[in-house]
């Protein structure tokens, strides 16, 4: 479920709340004031396994023998 950020135009407080799809129309009251003009910020959709671990790409080539005494 995603998670909203909302903030009071009131008092400025800042909260979140997780609503479901069929929620996300709503406006919760703000849990400081009780005012009813909260708006909503940007949504935070919690990404879940968004780590990507990026292995390989070892540089373990060392074997370039570099300034070589040829005479
Ligand atoms: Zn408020």
């Amino acid at each position: 479920m995603p998670l909203y950020e909302f903030q009071c135009a009131q008092c400025g407080a800042e909260f979140e709340m997780i609503l479901r799809f069929s929620e996300s129309d709503q406006k919760p009251d703000c849990p400081r004031c009780q005012g009813k003009f909260t708006r909503k910020k940007l949504a935070q959709v919690a990404a879940i396994g968004a780590s990507q671990t990026a292995s390989g790409n070892a540089s373990s080539a060392s074997c370039g023998s570099s300034g070589s005494g040829f005479r």
